[in-house]
């Protein structure tokens, strides 16, 4: 018998059966997938450029036309996260000589603001606080970050899922353009949870991810680009430093510029499968059910929290983002044994803080299918049973 050349056995691990136990996924992303979704992800492939899949990328970009409510010929799905989406939409937008202003009012606006660092076209990374809807008057430091920095773009975060907080955006990308600069809208947690309206706001690009309201796995992303933006991108000196990412290319591969379609890279077609089913349930629920379904069950949320005696983390019920809820940590207790007790004892992912909001926050998603009166119920049930079971004598 021959001697096996293999120093390297097969590993154990990968010859026991795949586990994948049952969760309810109520942390911030991603969420529970749906059946339907998942079936969609799971058919036979087919050809990255046969018909039938360029038909369900036209479908896809149908459905994110519908879902940021715009007209833009140059809407498509990114091959990857919302990461990458951001860096997308940064590595395109911007040149050497470019400045990117990025309002941080949380953990986004940090990631944006060191993406533009490596670029090396930051202006400033400015702290911004939450304005009032409605009340008329859009931070000043937009207006002084605008005429003292006089960026290309400004970055701002719509949903900041790790502190909660929903940020207006009427008026501002009247602003940036009055300033000649473009508005960059992260709308990765709020998208179908709450209004955006990209063309009605001015708003030159777009971008969200599958895994939260759309309840696809993770894996593909969202994006749209202004007749602005586009024009910009066409005027770039130097061309994209990503490959991949390049807008051009992509334009072409999702049948955006008229050109007949080449290939650029083979895309992840069964997760453009869920995309499409997610967006199609999207607008089979409509976008106006989808906010108020949202709306209603944070609401219902937000009282149960307080009637179990917790301290909602955002003040303004209007700042409050839909999709995703921040609780306070209440003293005696440590956030890790909230969350492992969650999971341990019911099977509820919840998770901590994020960036800014590390040790301080619980943080409760209900995005989606997640969105339900009788999930809120069952994650409040296990918080009243955590609470009674975690108090820590001292910490
Ligand atoms: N932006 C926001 C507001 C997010 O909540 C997230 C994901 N939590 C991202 C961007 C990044 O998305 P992904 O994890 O899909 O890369």
């Amino acid at each position: 018998m021959a001697t096996s050349l293999l120093r390297v056995p097969p590993p154990q691990g990968l010859l026991r059966p795949l586990a994948v136990p049952e969760r309810l996924l109520l942390g911030p992303g991603p969420s529970n997938v749906p059946p339907r979704i998942l079936a969609a992800g799971g058919r036979q492939l087919l050809g990255h450029m046969h018909p039938e899949v360029l038909q369900v990328m036209d479908e896809i970009k149908a459905g994110i036309q519908y879902a940021f409510q715009t007209q833009n010929p140059l809407t498509l799905a990114i091959s990857g996260t919302g990461h990458c989406a951001m860096e997308a939409a940064l590595l395109n937008l911007l040149e050497h000589g470019d400045t990117v202003l990025v309002a941080v009012n949380g953990m986004w606006g940090q990631r944006a603001a060191d993406i533009a660092r490596r670029l090396g076209m930051l202006g400033t990374a400015g702290q911004h606080r939450w304005a009032s809807p409605g009340d008329g008057h859009l931070p000043l430091c937009f207006m002084q970050g605008l005429v003292r920095h006089k960026p290309s773009v400004l970055f701002i975060t719509h949903g900041e899922s790790s502190t909660g907080v929903l940020q207006p955006l009427e008026g501002l990308g009247k602003l940036c353009h009055r300033h000649g600069c473009l508005l960059l809208v992260d709308a990765v947690a709020s998208l179908g949870g709450a209004p955006i309206f990209m063309d009605q706001q001015e708003i030159d690009v777009l971008y969200s991810g599958s895994q939260k309201v759309l309840n696809a796995p993770p894996g593909s992303a969202p994006i749209s680009f202004s007749k602005q933006a586009r024009e910009k991108m066409l005027r770039r000196k130097t061309k994209t430093p990503s490959f991949y990412l390049d807008m051009g290319w992509l334009a072409n591969y999702w049948g955006c510029d008229g050109e007949p379609r080449r290939y650029h890279h083979t895309a992840p077609i069964n997760s453009f499968f869920s995309l499409r089913e997610g967006l199609a349930m999207l607008a089979e629920l409509g976008l106006e059910s989808s906010w108020e379904r949202h709306r209603a069950n944070c609401a219902q949320l937000c009282k149960g929290l307080r009637d179990l005696g917790l301290e909602l983390f955002v003040k303004e019920e209007k700042a409050r983002l839909p999709t995703i809820t921040t609780v306070r940590v209440p003293e005696g207790y440590d956030w890790k044994d909230i969350v492992a007790f969650l999971m341990d004892n019911h099977a509820i992912e919840i998770t901590g803080g994020l960036g800014p909001s590390v040790g301080k926050v619980l943080r409760i998603g209900l995005m989606g299918c997640n969105s339900t009166s009788g999930n809120v119920d069952r994650v409040l049930r296990a918080l009243r049973d955590a609470l009674r079971c975690c108090r820590r004598s001292r910490l």
